[in-house]
């Protein structure tokens, strides 16, 4: 491989995207010795400069651990609000709630909010002073052959190109890497988008999440630093889009409107984004010489704020399978290398798509089905076991198939 005209550097694996899913995975493997090359598309991301897109992320316990391992968490720490409790309600139901007294203590969160620029940032710094790491900037991969030992991929056309093992498409819900592999993506729109908005509370959050249940899709407001709260309204699109370009006067009478006192008293902090939602899951996560990771293989509903948390445990688990191949001297671009990533990662990523798409459906049917789904959240509220159960799940770190990452530690193998 190394003889290869067109190599650039000797570089193992090839990432495409610089989202936060695959500058993870470069710090990941690169902690592990492998050298990495990041194809970017957008330039080097200054925390001052970055754009911001308006979403926060909840990061959920398993998520964390990673990055902590890697000296991240104390970048993003001064920017994280820990989550104590999470509330949701469908209108006429008993509320669900999950808090401390779930076997969560105070200095273990439920999970942490935190806005997509500060977690962007720590990351680019971080992927900026990693050894083995190399990022290419300002360019789209364009083109993809694979060979019997390699990969040889290029960029901008032909401006730039380099050769590895492995490329992992980590290039976001429209994948070039993941359309050039013939892997097809199916599932559907939900004809709805997520709108995304900041706000400053006057009264205190008190570190609770709050969802509620509406007829046209969920309304959540997720608590960060400083009494602030990112907002995430579902709605038609074209009203959502009809929304984004109100004034800032007539938004916060439309979302009174909407929803009443359940806000309190707000003030609105910078833009509105509205993002289209869909639930699509690639149909297989690799292929020769080839992996797909974060939402270039799934999209899902954010009403659980899991898409991103999906994408880290990809990263792990990917990381796992890549280290543990070479431990024991196997291609890590090969079949053999990569299938265990695909059995680990896609029946977990479906049956997590598939739940959220449920749960967004039985709000949005008629009344005797929204009846059920109320029901259904008022007996797990009751149930200690039932909301252990769901904490669990979604911390990431639910039981054996937990990777090591999550668990806060290096990876090891015997
Ligand atoms: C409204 C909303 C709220 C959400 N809230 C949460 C939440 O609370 N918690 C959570 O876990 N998730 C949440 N998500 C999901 C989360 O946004 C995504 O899962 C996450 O951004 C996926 O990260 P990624 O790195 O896989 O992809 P992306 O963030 O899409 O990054 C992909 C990167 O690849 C680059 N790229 C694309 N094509 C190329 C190419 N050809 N060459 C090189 N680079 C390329 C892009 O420019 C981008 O930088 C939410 C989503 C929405 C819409």
């Amino acid at each position: 491989m190394r003889d290869n005209p067109h190599i650039f550097n000797g570089h193992e694996i090839i990432i495409s995207g610089a989202g936060p899913v695959g500058l993870s995975l470069a710090i990941a493997l690169c902690a592990h010795g492998f050298e990495c090359l990041v194809v970017s598309k957008e330039s080097v991301f200054d925390q001052k400069q970055g754009d911001f897109d308006g979403r926060a992320y909840t990061i959920a316990a398993g998520c964390w651990a990673m990055w902590d391992t890697f000296g991240i968490c104390e970048k993003i720490q001064p920017f994280a609000q820990p989550i104590q409790k999470v509330e949701a309600e469908a209108a006429s139901f008993a509320p669900l709630s999950f808090g401390f007294d779930d076997g969560q203590s105070e200095d273990r969160p439920l999970g942490y909010l935190i806005e997509a620029h500060s977690i962007l940032s720590a990351l680019w710094e971080k992927a900026q002073n990693t050894k083995g790491l190399s990022l290419v900037t300002n360019s789209q991969l364009s083109g993809i052959k694979t060979h019997a030992d390699r990969v040889d991929v290029s960029w901008n056309g032909s401006e730039g190109g380099a050769s590895a093992r492995l490329l992992v498409g980590c290039d976001g819900r429209e994948s070039y890497v993941r359309k050039a592999a013939g892997i097809t993506f199916p599932g559907h729109d939900y004809k709805a988008k997520g709108l995304v908005a900041t706000v400053s509370l006057k009264q205190p959050h008190n570190g609770v999440a709050r969802q509620i249940f509406l007829k046209n899709g969920p309304f959540a407001v997720l608590p960060l630093p400083n009494n602030k709260a990112s907002l995430v309204w579902t709605e038609r699109e074209v009203v959502a889009e009809a929304l984004t370009d109100l004034s800032d006067r007539d938004f916060e009478l439309e979302l009174k409107e909407k929803i009443g006192d359940f806000l309190g008293e707000f003030s609105l902090l910078g833009g509105r984004f509205a993002y289209p939602l869909k639930m699509r899951v690639a149909d297989s996560f690799v292929s020769d010489r080839i992996a797909l990771a974060g939402d270039a293989a799934h999209a899902i509903h954010p009403l659980a704020g899991q898409g991103l948390n999906l994408g880290l445990k990809d990263v792990a688990s990917l990381a796992e399978t890549i280290a543990k191949a070479a431990h024991v001297g196997l291609d890590i671009g090969s079949p053999l290398a990569l299938e265990p990533y695909e059995e680990w990662r896609r029946t977990e990523t479906i049956n997590m798509a598939t739940s959220m798409d449920l749960l967004e459906r039985m709000f949005k049917a008629p009344p005797i089905f929204r009846g059920f789904a109320g029901l259904g959240m008022s007996l797990v509220g009751k149930s200690e076991t039932a909301r252990s159960a769901l904490i669990k799940q979604a911390s990431g770190c639910d039981g054996e198939n937990t990777p090591q990452l999550f668990q806060g530690r290096l990876m090891q193998f015997s």
